[in-house]
């Protein structure tokens, strides 16, 4: 059942991914994708995803042992040393002492843990209403109408084939946020083709709300996806956002 701001049940405790000494990773750092590329954020990310994604630069959020997932990198994780939990109070304290403008709901997918979320979201709106909420998902699970009313962005990142996810996750990310005024897209890309796949999928929405991203946990693959992806970009009048973290800080935790 979807959350409700009206609920009486409890909220659960939040599940984060831990950072480097074993705490919640909630960090501050600039936003490194997409439109508020540069910004100052406080980040918080949530653990456990329903995709799989062989790129993924956070495996450690679900590439469980015992699980057989691919991902480029054969190292598994055990939950109980990845994942901690945290109430929403401290989750907030620790939000609002980072004193940033804006939060990035992250993951993993945040939208598995849905009451958390709006919780979260609400507890941040009420106690510092100038704060901005930003959620980062994968698009696959709708959001509920009281958390599109309460966030400021969400940034959706449908995934093409290359990730290794069924083909449909991408036409499902796509229109469970078609309608969602304050939702833009971030595709991922290795190869022009990616973008050709990308404008057919997108048919119909405005392509101001749509990024494309490229592929790489490295500034060297990085370059690499922006030189077949960049015109083809330019010729579709998309945005192009690079990946400014992985160049700043590498494929670290908590930046
Ligand atoms: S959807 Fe995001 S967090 Fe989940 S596997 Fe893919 S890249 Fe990683």
């Amino acid at each position: 059942m979807p959350a409700t701001s009206n609920s009486t049940r409890p909220i659960a405790d939040l599940k984060l991914a831990v950072d480097d000494v074993g705490g919640p990773e909630i960090f501050r750092s600039f936003q490194g994708e997409g439109p508020m590329q540069g910004r100052v954020r406080t980040f918080i990310r949530l653990s456990g995803c329903n995709l799989h994604c062989r790129w993924c630069d956070t495996p450690y959020t679900w590439n469980w042992q015992g699980t057989n997932y691919r991902h480029v990198d054969s190292e598994k994780f055990a939950p109980a040393k990845e994942m901690t939990k945290l109430g929403l109070a401290e989750a907030l304290d620790r939000i609002v002492a980072l004193n940033a403008p804006g939060v990035v709901i992250t993951g993993g997918e945040p939208l598995m843990q849905p009451r958390q979320v709006l919780a979260l979201t609400q507890a941040i709106k009420g106690t510092r209403a100038d704060i901005s909420v930003e959620i980062e998902t994968n698009g696959t699970l709708a959001p509920h109408p009281d958390l599109i009313e309460a966030v400021d962005l969400f940034m959706v990142s449908p995934k093409l084939r290359h990730s290794g996810n069924d083909p449909e996750v991408l036409s499902l990310g796509i229109e469970n946020f078609r309608e969602v005024k304050n939702a833009q897209f971030k595709f991922v890309a290795k190869r022009q083709t990616d973008v050709i796949t990308v404008s057919q999928a997108t048919r119909g929405i405005d392509s101001r709300r749509v990024w494309i991203m490229p592929e790489g946990r490295n500034a060297r693959a990085l370059n690499n996806s922006l030189r077949k992806i960049t015109r083809a970009t330019l010729r579709r009048g998309f945005n192009l956002t690079d990946r400014q973290h992985i160049r700043l800080f590498g494929d670290k935790r908590s930046t």
